[in-house]
């Protein structure tokens, strides 16, 4: 299945879109269970249905031909991965911006090979400075030591790390001024996002925990002016600056302010299945198409400009129904 050498290989959906910006999962594992993500006791995929590091390495190489600027690493957790550094200087070698997203329980020790390995940029996730508490939203974390990796990051000299906070009524609404206070401490920006429906977990009521960013910012807003900026990170946070500090203030608002008309990606889980939306299950077998024609890229090229015709217009997510995704954020790789 030759491509047409004169074809732009740009990817473009049916909505006039252009798709440079990939999420690829590179495990469902991880070493915290947080309460909106997981429930406690999940079960993960069977070996042999995982994408190997190879494999991922070569969807990587397929996007970035087809005109993908950017990558994020994500999951589960993708620093617990084994031998993941061997896939992130891989993909470090590409000509694409490398970005992940992590917990931060690894980076203690993996922040200097991080950087060595072309990491550009990093998102580190973290919902309560309170030590109890963190316990609690993420089960089985250490705050001392995700903190303790926040701070390795930025001494190997990371620029414009991000921490990513899920803000969650009556659960961490009370620490959002101490979240943007240490973002200011730390020279690192920060991004407040909308839990949003994906996987039924029993014990966690996403209604009743839903904070909407304009809650959010009303709360920021007591202590700092916040200004507009239209700076972009290529993701679905819109930044606002403050007075006397580098560090930036996102908001991520799946609920209330649909992104869905700008939306330039999209993900691949770690079965390989390539995911056209965050919200809805439309997808291709990757997997499929790697394990039967192991060498031939052109074919997974054409069958991923294909799967664009499926990328669909917009998402809609509603709290109050039983959720319309069933898998879990871990597994569709945040
Ligand atoms: N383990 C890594 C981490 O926590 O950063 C990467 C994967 S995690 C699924 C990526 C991001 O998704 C995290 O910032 C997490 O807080 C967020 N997340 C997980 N479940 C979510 C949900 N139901 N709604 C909104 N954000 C969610
Ligand atoms: Fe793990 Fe990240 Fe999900 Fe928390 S949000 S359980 S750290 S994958």
């Amino acid at each position: 299945m030759p491509i047409n050498k004169n074809e732009t290989k740009a990817l473009v959906d049916r909505f006039g879109r252009t798709v440079d910006y990939i999420r690829l999962s590179v495990t469902d594992r991880c070493d915290f269970r947080c309460v909106y993500c997981m429930g406690e006791d999940m079960t993960f995929l069977p070996h042999k249905e995982v994408l190997s590091l190879e494999e991922i390495e070569q969807v990587a190489s397929a996007f970035v031909d087809l005109g993908v600027k950017k990558i994020r690493l994500t999951g589960g957790e993708p620093l617990v991965r084994r031998e993941v550094i061997k896939l992130i200087r891989a993909i470090g070698a590409l000509d694409a911006e490398l970005a992940i997203t992590t917990n931060g329980s690894q980076l203690v020790q993996m922040a200097p090979e991080l950087k060595a390995a072309g990491v550009d940029r990093l998102n580190i996730s973290i919902d309560s400075l309170n030590p109890e508490r963190f316990k609690e939203m993420t089960r089985t974390g250490r705050l001392s030591q995700v903190m303790a990796g926040i701070d390795a990051a930025v001494a190997v000299g990371f620029s414009r790390i991000k921490l990513n906070a899920v803000i969650m009524k009556g659960r961490n609404d009370d620490e959002v001024l101490d979240l943007v206070e240490y973002a200011r401490a730390s020279g690192v920006d920060v991004s407040f996002i909308e839990e949003m429906p994906l996987g039924h977990i029993s014990e966690h009521d996403r209604a009743e925990a839903y904070c909407s960013s304009d809650e959010v910012r009303e709360i920021i807003e007591q202590r700092y002016s916040l200004y507009p900026t239209t700076e972009r990170t290529s993701g679905p946070s819109r930044y606002y600056r403050m007075d006397k500090t580098e560090s930036r203030v996102g908001f991520i608002s799946p609920h209330s302010h649909n992104f869905c008309s700008e939306c330039n990606r999209v993900r691949v889980t770690v079965e390989g299945r390539l995911l056209l939306c965050l919200g809805n299950e439309h997808s291709v077998d990757l997997r499929e198409i790697l394990r039967r024609y192991p060498d031939d890229i052109e074919r997974l090229q054409q069958v991923i400009i294909k799967a664009m015709d499926l990328k669909p217009e917009k998402h809609e997510f509603d709290l109050d129904d039983e959720p319309q995704i069933v898998r879990f954020m871990n597994m569709t790789g945040g």
